[in-house]
């Protein structure tokens, strides 16, 4: 059985030019990059290299990249370390109320350490009214967490508006860019942001190798400590193959990103309109418009989304629910929840993101089955009104 892969926001495979680029790290240019010898000098060239190709992706100085261990470590050093530099005792922070989980847990992490915050509402389509971030921010306000494009439904936010916004108030901008870096344009100039959370394994890069862009002047604290590797904003003996692929990575999207978002835009809407056109009762989540090129979010009346999953699984279709279990009881997805998908709605949805080597037959394959898989489902629903 063919293997359909449609979940490309969890994860994407390493591209074979990546891999062949880290290669050489792992074995002869296994150097510190630390090291003054020539192994140390070639490391240390290798990490630069990839600092530039990154910062050039972003258009940021090379200087205002430092290289972590993914999302959820950048967004860690974001949120506690310009919380911790500002100094202030019970400084404020703005997040919004469809965060990753790990900007989410670190509001709560800080809150649990005297840090106040607020938490900016959403409308049915996922977007945040800068506004209301205007509205959130007090005298005590030292930062504002707003995501670049949510996960769930990829609803894409109008962070340039906020960032003047923050400006203004000479308050801090940090987003999560996690899904947009590597799959649409991103300029942190543009966006007017201070700070800004990347993640290798969603764009061709290997796993457990991340990037935080830190804008000149930012007041940061580290969170480890230790060696002066990245200077002393993380130390630890820096992840050279891992770096390097995700320096590659960024070479590889912005070579390829305007031909991937019009190939995976078309497909994207042609699952989109082929699921509405066969199967009754599914409401798109997110915004049409604002929207990642390759994000499908669909609610089913009358389904769970774990049944939905399984039996794609068992037709070789890797997809994945809008709710995450949590100890055996099913809790509905927070982004569902905050742009105002009922329960009964929200147990029903079904993510589709697409990548690289989605194909038109991928997308034909689902909608060939996806109809049968709900309608059987229904059928067996005692609640579903047929
Ligand atoms: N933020 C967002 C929006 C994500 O989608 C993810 C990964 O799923 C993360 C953060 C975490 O990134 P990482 O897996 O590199 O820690």
């Amino acid at each position: 059985m063919r293997e359909i892969y449609l979940d490309y926001a969890a994860t994407t495979p390493v591209h074979p030019e990546v891999r062949d680029a880290m290669l050489p790290y792992f074995r002869e240019e296994f150097g510190n990059p630390s090291s003054s010898h020539v192994f140390g000098v070639r490391a240390r060239r290798a990490v630069d290299e990839a600092r530039g190709k990154l910062a050039f992706l972003i258009n940021c100085e090379p200087e205002e990249i430092f290289f972590t261990s993914g999302g959820t470590e950048s967004d860690n050093i974001a949120l506690i370390g310009a919380m911790r530099a500002a100094g202030k005792e019970n400084g404020h922070l703005v997040i919004s109320a469809i965060e990753h989980h790990a900007v989410l847990e670190t509001c709560e992490y800080l809150a649990d350490n005297g840090f106040d915050n607020t938490v900016v509402p959403v409308d049915r389509r996922g977007l945040v009214d800068p506004e209301d971030v205007r509205k959130a921010m007090t005298p005590e306000t030292v930062l504002v967490s707003v995501m670049h494009a949510n996960n769930e439904i990829g609803t894409i936010q109008p962070l340039a508006v906020i960032g003047r916004i923050t400006k203004e108030a000479g308050v801090l901008f940090h987003t999560d860019a996690v899904q947009t870096v590597g799959r649409v344009p991103v300029d942190v100039e543009e966006l007017s942001v201070d700070l800004l959370s990347v993640s290798s394994h969603k764009l061709y890069g290997p796993k457990g190798v991340g990037a935080l862009y830190i804008r000149r002047g930012t007041r940061i604290k580290p969170l480890l400590h230790g060696g002066s590797q990245e200077r002393k904003m993380r130390a630890g003996t820096e992840n050279v193959p891992g770096i390097v692929g995700l320096g590659a990575a960024a070479a590889l999207a912005q070579r390829d990103m305007n031909e991937e978002i019009a190939r995976q835009r078309t497909l994207r809407d042609r699952l989109i309109y082929g699921i509405r056109e066969s199967i009754p009762d599914a409401a798109l989540n997110g915004d049409e418009e604002r929207r990642l090129p390759n994000n499908v979010n669909f609610s089913f009346a009358g389904v769970e989304s774990e049944a939905v999953l399984a039996m794609l699984d068992a037709e070789g279709i890797c997809a994945s629910g809008g709710s995450a279990c949590t100890a055996g009881s099913l809790t509905i997805s927070h982004v569902l929840h905050s742009i105002g998908c009922p329960a009964e709605l929200a147990r029903g949805a079904v993510r589709f993101t697409l990548g690289r080597w989605t194909t038109e037959e991928d997308i034909e394959q689902v909608l060939k089955l996806l109809p049968d898989i709900i309608n059987k489902l229904r059928a067996a629903s005692p609640t579903y009104q047929h």
